[in-house]
């Protein structure tokens, strides 16, 4: 039998960007400040599944498939601590229309086909540090990273020698699909 899945729907961060955040944030914040999150793990999760199945995944895929909206710009300007899971992270000021439909679309649809849902809103975020310690100073206000947002992907987390890497497994673009 097929072993499930840990799965999720997330923005990719374009390279650049996750260079820029990678060197700003060594510049900003101290080494102790918590476990950097490796740049080519700079993500912002849409939805996340928990384990499921190939058949779930195949079901999940076909929906997200149908997905019909149009890309939106996502501006990065925006920085916090959450104390009770230990992360340190990024996120935008004002969250696009857009970011928000395609959430609660994905995380609707993950819902309807029976994944686990977090009880929790939806707080866009990039993840900057896990197990931060409690008294992170954060960066005044004034950064900012603006990029175009066109696709969105289905991840696999892996952990594998220690590490947690992710692995995308499918990309939709992000366009107004004609009926
Ligand atoms: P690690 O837990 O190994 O340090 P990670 O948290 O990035 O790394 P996962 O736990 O597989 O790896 O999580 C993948 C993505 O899903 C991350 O963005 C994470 O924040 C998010 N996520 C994980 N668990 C949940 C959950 N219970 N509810 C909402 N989002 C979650
Ligand atoms: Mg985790």
């Amino acid at each position: 039998m097929a072993e499930n899945r840990r799965l999720f729907f997330a923005l990719t961060l374009p390279s650049e960007v996750q260079q820029q955040i990678i060197h700003w944030r060594a510049a900003q914040f101290p080494a102790e400040a918590g476990r950097p999150v490796a740049a080519a793990n700079l993500h912002l999760t849409l939805a996340f599944l928990g384990d499921v199945s190939d058949e779930k995944r195949q079901a999940l895929c076909r929906l997200a498939g149908r997905i019909s909206q149009p890309g939106f710009t996502l501006q990065l300007d925006d920085a916090g601590q959450w104390l009770r899971s230990s992360v340190v992270w990024l996120g935008p000021r004002q969250a696009p229309r857009g970011l928000l439909q395609l959430a609660n679309m994905l995380r609707s649809q993950a819902a309807r086909s029976g994944c686990y849902q977090s009880p929790q809103p939806f707080h866009p975020h990039v993840t900057l540090y896990r197990n931060a310690i409690r008294s992170v100073s954060l960066p005044a206000p004034g950064f900012s990273w603006q990029f175009r947002v066109n696709e969105f992907s289905l991840y696999e987390s892996l952990f594998e020698q220690g590490r947690t890497r992710y692995q995308a497994l499918e990309h939709w673009s992000l366009t107004n699909k004609e009926e």
